[in-house]
């Protein structure tokens, strides 16, 4: 089981922002923003490169989800960001979209 699915499971207690039947949205542990959310699909989708056609409307569905909790929290300016294999700094292997806001952000990302 991933970290996010025994979070899913209430195994690993978290501060949830938001829950469907397709969808957990989490505070992240270590903030790297005043708001730091995780958009999870409570489908375990390793990452990206495990994406299938099967998944398009499960992804498309994160950004939703994304949209309407932070309308909801007073955000229209944010970044999304997924990580995407170890190289990307990818530390749970369960697909999820980091959500920041409530600093300024720079670009590039480092
Ligand atoms: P990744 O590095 O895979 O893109 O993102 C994983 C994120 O999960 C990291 O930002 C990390 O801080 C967060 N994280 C790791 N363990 C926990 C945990 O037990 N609870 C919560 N809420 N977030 C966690």
């Amino acid at each position: 089981m991933t970290l996010f699915e025994k979070i899913i499971a209430r195994q690993i207690p978290a501060n949830i922002e938001y829950e469907d039947s397709n969808y957990i949205v989490i505070h992240d542990i270590n903030p790297q923003a005043p708001v730091h959310l995780l958009v999870i699909p409570k489908k375990p989708i390793p990452t990206l490169n495990d994406l299938t056609d099967a998944d398009r409307e499960l992804v498309g569905g994160m950004f939703r989800v994304a949209s309407q909790v932070m309308r909801n929290k007073g955000y229209t300016d944010y970044r999304a960001v997924f990580n995407c294999g170890p190289g990307a700094q990818q530390t749970v292997f369960h697909l999820h979209l980091h959500i920041l806001a409530g600093r300024t952000f720079q670009w590039p990302p480092g």
